[in-house]
């Protein structure tokens, strides 16, 4: 049965990453796109000029009008924008039950903020907690704790283990902000902590590896495979968007992978 995959999440008009990106990435796995916007950017491959988030009764509304129709198997929660759009996803989602891939998103790769400073405590105590796998970059999971990002794999296996302990499921430590050496990510459980590692590409283009993983991953786990399993096919998935990225021409600034 083809999974039906509900991206809650922000719009990037150039494509490359957000809704978009999901949308791509979840066909492209095989599944069903469903897309809830949550907020609205302004952005090309050089930067966020700026954003807006849509109000939180119609956030609302569009989950429960999916919701009230359509078999949900998995969501994939990107960008929200503030707190009251954190608060709202998190009261809906009380009422679905579907596996949900949080991607903690809070800062675009150029370095503008994307959620809120004051949202990010709402996140960690209202989302968090409902994630059957959290897929934090190495500053965000450092955010998330009120730490500095982890430099290595042993403190990237300990910041895991204490985000696990929020309360998620789950915790994908994405190690692609390591300073040197191979791509590795963490998978932490409560059962064990298992390496995943993939050679690095060597390219400026990576706008949307966040957004296009934890799509991929949340339509593996909604075809119903385990998390490990998912996350391998996850990474393999993102392993070569980014490895296709150079066979695009888009924008002369981080231009995006390719699906
Ligand atoms: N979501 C939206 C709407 C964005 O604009 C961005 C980055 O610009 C992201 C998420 C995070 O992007 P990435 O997947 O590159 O971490």
């Amino acid at each position: 049965m083809i999974p039906n995959i509900l991206s809650i999440a922000g719009s990037d008009p150039s494509g490359g990453a957000g809704i978009q990106a999901d949308i791509k990435a979840i066909s492209a796995n095989g599944g069903y796109a469903m897309a809830v916007i949550a907020a609205l950017t302004a952005q090309n491959t050089r930067g966020v000029r700026g954003f807006t988030v849509v109000a939180p009764d119609m956030v609302r509304s569009q989950i429960e009008t999916i919701r009230d129709d359509i078999r949900i198997d998995a969501i994939k929660i990107g960008m929200l924008g503030d707190a009251a759009i954190v608060r709202t996803v998190a009261e809906v989602l009380g009422t679905i039950d579907a596996p949900v891939v949080l991607d903690p998103v809070m800062v675009a790769k150029g370095g503008d903020r994307l959620l809120a400073e004051e949202a990010v405590a709402a996140l960690r105590d209202l989302l968090v907690p409902r994630a059957a796998i959290l897929t934090p970059n190495l500053p965000e999971a450092g955010d998330l704790l009120g730490r500095a990002p982890a430099q290595d794999i042993e403190s990237m296996r300990e910041q895991g283990e204490a985000l696990l302990a929020l309360g998620c499921k789950a915790v994908m430590m994405k190690g692609g902000h390591l300073p040197r050496g191979e791509a590795i990510d963490l998978l932490v459980t409560d059962d064990d902590t298992v390496e995943l590692e993939a050679p690095r590409t060597n390219t400026k283009n990576t706008h949307g590896t966040g957004c296009t993983l934890s799509s991929a991953l949340a339509t593996a786990l909604g075809a119903g495979f385990a998390p490990i399993e998912a996350a391998r096919r996850a990474k393999a998935y993102i392993g070569a968007a980014i490895g296709a990225a150079d066979t695009l021409s888009v924008g002369s600034g981080n231009g995006p992978v390719h699906h």
